[in-house]
This record gives C-alpha cells, structure tokens and sequence, in this order.
C-alpha cells in the first residue's frame, strides 16, 4: 500500500542499477533488496546485462532517469570512468569502480568497495592489523582493491604474488609512497610456502571460483603462531584453500563476509542507512542455493 500511496502522490523510491556483462547468476539484486525492505526504505534495484557497445549509452541514460546509484561489475569496472564526475579516492588508486553514487547536487562518484569489504571483515577477525604482513595471491581487481585498502590503513608490510610478474608490479608501483606501508612483489613460482608466525594470507586469485576442488599453489606450514588465511572466493563458501589452512592449524576467514560488507558499504554511500548484515548473509546462501538445485 506503501509503495501505492508513492506512485500516486508521491515521492517516487530510489532507483538503484547493477550493469555487467553477463549478470545472470550475480545475487546482488536479492541481497540489496532484502536489506532494503528491512530498512523500510523505499528503493527498487534492477540488474541490467549491458552491452559493451552501449555501456555509454546506458550511463547517459542512467544519469538522465536520476538512478541514485548502483554497482558496477565486470567488464566495466574500468570502462565507467569517462561517465563519472568524480572518483574516491579508492576508486582512483585501484583503478576499479564498483560502486556509483548520486550526490545531492545530481553529480556521480564512483567509489571501489570491495576492498573497504575485506577490510572490515579483517578488522572483525583480529582487531588491530597495524603490525600485520600480508602475503596477497592475484594481483587482477580484487587483488588490486584489497591491496589499497590495506596501504591506506598503513598495515606494516603488503607482498604482491602473481604468476603475471607485471601485473603485480603495476599495482604495487601506483600503491608505493601512499603510506608507510611496505609494498613489495614476487614473482609465483613453482609452490609457495607461507611459513612466518603472524602471517595474514589472501587467495585474490580466481581459482577454486565455482570449483570445490580447485585450490592455489601454497603449502602452510603448520605449528605456527597466530595466522590468517583468507579467501576471495565466495562460492563455494568453503574453499579447498581455506581448507587447506584449517588443515594446518590457520584461522580462516570466508569470502562471503567481504562480499556482505562491500554491499552494506554500498548501501550506506546511498542512503545513509545501516544494514542488517546477518539477513543480508543469509541472503547471499539462499542466492547460492538457487543455483545448486
Ligand atoms: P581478475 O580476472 O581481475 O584477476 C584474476 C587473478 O587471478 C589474476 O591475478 C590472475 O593471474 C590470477 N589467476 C587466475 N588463474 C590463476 C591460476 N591458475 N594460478 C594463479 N593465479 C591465477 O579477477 P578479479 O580480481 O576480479 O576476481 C578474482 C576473484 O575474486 C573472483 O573469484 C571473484 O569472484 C572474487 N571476488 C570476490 C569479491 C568478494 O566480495 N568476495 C569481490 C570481487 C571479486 P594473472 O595476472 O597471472 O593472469
């Protein structure tokens, strides 16, 4: 009756985009619009598979019909830029959008919340990071996102291994200087063995993605003080690589607390408004399920 008593007097609900190519099977759309609804607030969110050759047409439009905002996922993580009016300060270090908001003066910023996601969640699992070293597999968008993250939170030491040398050494050089952080990369060869009592790990490759089996090339030593592996990998929530941890005496953290917290942030850029975090979980896991029947 609401949501009546809005369209016919007024004032309309928010509307909210996710664009990607393709974006079946992407769960965001349930997870926000649960969250929504137990917020009481009034926003409607569409997922719309995008052509490449109309992503520019489709911001134009976006921007026209006055969408408060939406995500941003692949291929055009990169390819938004040109239709945005501004970048936070995330967005521009790593290089990736994944979030657009409407500001009040109608202007759109893009902003990268995955990496602030995986950041909330380490922050949850062991309260103060300052003194950490991480050893982060990938150096793709994910990667890039988590690594900036963690500089700007001036964490003590950040490795960047990548079996694509290059790439890791493109993030790590538009990411050195930004703080006191130590930002280095090593080339991934053969096994890497992660041996150091107080090792954070994060498997920001996109192995084991939809593969129970699946795991990188690491051995974890075992006996070790106090260290944390973590994975990107959301589906399935278990991964052979956290797997592997547990096996060795490792703390684990999952990938789908980052995928919730990147989406709570996102919604917070829109509304202003805090989400329920558990339901938007649970969400997530009936999403999933969807696809295993
Ligand atoms: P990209 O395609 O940008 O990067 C993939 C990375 O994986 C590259 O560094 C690539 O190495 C590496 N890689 C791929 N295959 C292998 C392999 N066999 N061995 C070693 N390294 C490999 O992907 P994204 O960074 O966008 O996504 C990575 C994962 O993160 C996906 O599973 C995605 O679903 C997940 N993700 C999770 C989020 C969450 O909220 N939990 C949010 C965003 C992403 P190279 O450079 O050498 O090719």
């Amino acid at each position: 009756m609401d949501a009546l008593a809005a369209l016919m007097k007024g004032p309309l609900p928010d509307l909210y985009f996710c664009i990607g190519n393709p974006v079946v099977g992407n769960p965001t759309q349930y997870m926000v619009e649960e969250a929504f609804s137990a917020l009481n607030h009034p926003g409607r969110y569409l997922t719309c598979e995008v052509q490449p050759t109309e992503l520019e047409a489709s911001m134009w439009g976006l921007r026209a019909l006055q969408f408060a905002g939406g995500n941003v996922t692949a291929p055009f993580k990169q390819q938004v830029f040109p239709f945005l009016d501004d970048l936070s300060e995330s967005a521009r270090l790593c290089q990736a959008v994944n979030c657009i908001t409407r500001q009040p003066d109608g202007t759109y910023v893009g902003d990268n919340t995955d990496g602030k996601g995986f950041l909330q969640s380490l922050k949850e699992a062991l309260g103060d990071i300052a003194q950490r070293k991480v050893i982060l597999f990938g150096s793709g968008g994910a990667a890039s996102a988590i690594a900036t993250e963690l500089v700007l939170a001036e964490i003590r030491e950040v490795v960047l291994v990548n079996r694509s040398e290059d790439k890791a050494q493109a993030v790590a050089k538009r990411l050195q200087g930004i703080s006191k952080t130590i930002v280095r990369t090593e080339k991934w060869e053969g096994t890497y063995r992660l041996q150091e009592d107080g090792l954070v790990t994060v498997q920001a490759t996109s192995v084991g993605l939809f593969n129970k089996q699946a795991c990188i090339n690491v051995e974890f030593e075992g006996g070790l003080k106090d260290c944390l592996a973590c994975d990107v990998v959301f589906n399935p929530v278990d991964t052979a690589f956290l797997q592997k941890a547990r096996e060795a005496g490792w703390k684990t953290l999952d990938g789908l607390g980052m995928l919730v917290n990147q989406g709570s942030i996102a919604i917070r850029n829109w509304t202003g408004l805090e989400p329920d975090r558990t339901l938007m979980r649970r969400s997530l896991e009936e999403a999933f399920a969807v696809l295993t029947k």
